[in-house]
């Protein structure tokens, strides 16, 4: 493998420098372009300003191999990137016979002669500079060459974006697999570390990144000369040292496992939520074909909602509080049964900030599984006294008690 070519990303819009809008499109760009053999050594995001950007498009295209911009290639006043880039590279622009026909259909929607005229901006082409047909929208993108290699154009809108870069891509070698992304729930970041480190002894040119959010970590392995099935060794014996905890090798989250698990084993499952609200249901339906494995859900946050809605019998509420193992199981039976499910699982407990008590201190989170064999549960305290967190954590520990459940693991 050889060194890669250096890359800065520019993002374009006063929506993302003043706040409005979070640059997502950096971070996919720059994962993207890794496998083609360039490296992002600068990201940075200019308001729409043709001036300023200029001024940080010249010094850019002087310096990297590979420039990317994303947004101000639209029809109005404040899409200045096509201006700014031919000041930067010191080229003009001209219309592009091709583009005046594709946007000629979109004239007709405008009464006002100076909204065509700006639409027509929008075939204004970089001297020289070749053009990437519009995509889900009406920008084109272009690619110029500059002082150090090339100048990429890309629409905003990440869902044109997105196609565009994906097409450019696609015609440069592949010089490096496409970095493998471990799931792993239920482990400190630093055990994951360690865990990782030991699996990867002897695999050469594999780089190792953690990511950590609240109830998931995530393993990056990265090609650095590996090849792919240097990386799929690597990623077998990291997942083996890992252990159970382990759930995905291929970029699955965590609610995919369960889902594709279910499907799998043909099982159907249901939740009962308090303190999650509704989370472990909503993770568990971003999945495309959840419908083949999910029933439903209650959320029954009030004792009244846990006795009327799940059938919790309110003299074990009175006895052991609704933060309670007897809670829990209750709780993941009148689910199961309600829904006829195969599977309910459960989560109740006090997210805080305020609500704990020496007994139940904030974090304390009883969860129950109920299945034909009869039911289960599970207590964690979370040590976080931030309520999302504590959610969230919640939340992964329910999906990883069905995974668990369903692959007897
Ligand atoms: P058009 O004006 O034709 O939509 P454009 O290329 O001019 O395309 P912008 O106007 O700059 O794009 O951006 C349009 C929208 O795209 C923004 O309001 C924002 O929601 C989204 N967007 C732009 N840049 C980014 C970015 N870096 N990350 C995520 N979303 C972005
Ligand atoms: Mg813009």
């Amino acid at each position: 493998v050889s060194a890669p070519k250096s890359a800065a990303i520019v993002t374009v819009g006063s929506e993302l420098t003043e706040g409005l809008r979070v640059d997502t499109n950096t971070a996919e760009i720059a994962r993207d372009i890794q496998h083609r053999g360039f490296r992002v050594v600068e990201a940075v995001s200019v308001g729409d300003d043709v001036a300023g950007l200029a001024l940080v498009l010249e010094r850019l295209t002087r310096v990297h191999a590979l420039v990317v911009t994303t947004g101000g290639l639209g029809p109005t006043h404040d899409d200045v990137t096509r201006e700014a880039a031919a000041m930067a590279l010191g080229i003009g622009v001209a219309p592009d016979p091709s583009l005046i026909e594709f946007l000629t259909p979109f004239l007709a929607r405008h009464s006002d002669p100076d909204a065509a005229e700006q639409v027509l901006t929008q075939a204004l082409v970089l001297s020289g500079a070749e053009v990437l047909a519009p995509t889900t929208g009406t920008a084109a993108g272009q690619v110029a060459a500059t002082p150090a290699g090339v100048l990429v154009l890309l629409p905003g809108p990440p869902r044109e974006m997105r196609p565009m870069l994906a097409s450019w891509l696609s015609r440069l070698p592949s010089v490096r697999a496409t970095a493998l992304d471990l799931g792993v729930t239920g482990l400190p970041e630093s055990d994951v570390q360690l865990s990782a480190q030991r699996g990867l002894l002897g695999h050469n040119g594999v780089g190792l990144t953690v990511l950590a959010r609240p109830g998931d970590v995530r393993v990056l392995l990265l090609d650095e000369g590996a090849g792919e099935s240097g990386l799929a060794s690597a990623a077998t014996s990291v997942a083996a040292e890992v252990g159970s905890a382990c759930y995905a090798t291929g970029g699955e989250t965590l609610a995919e496992t369960v889902v594709r698990a279910a499907a799998a084993a043909g099982l159907t499952v249901a939740a009962a939520e308090s303190c999650t609200g509704g989370m472990v249901c909503t993770a568990i339906t971003d999945v495309a074909g959840a419908s083949s494995v999910l029933l439903g859900g209650v959320v029954a946050y009030a004792n009244t909602a846990k006795i009327d809605l799940l059938a919790v019998p309110p003299g074990l509420l009175a006895q052991f509080g609704a933060v309670s193992e007897q809670t829990a199981c209750a709780m993941a039976q009148g689910a199961r049964d309600s829904f006829g499910a195969d599977i309910a699982v459960s989560t109740t407990g006090v997210a805080g900030p305020g609500g704990g008590t020496a007994d139940k201190p904030v974090g304390l989170v009883w969860f129950a599984v109920a299945t034909a064999h009869g039911t289960h549960a599970t207590v964690r305290q979370i040590s976080s006294a931030d309520r999302s967190a504590v959610r969230s954590r919640a939340t992964a520990v329910a999906l990883d008690l069905l995974r668990r459940e369903i692959l007897g693991v």
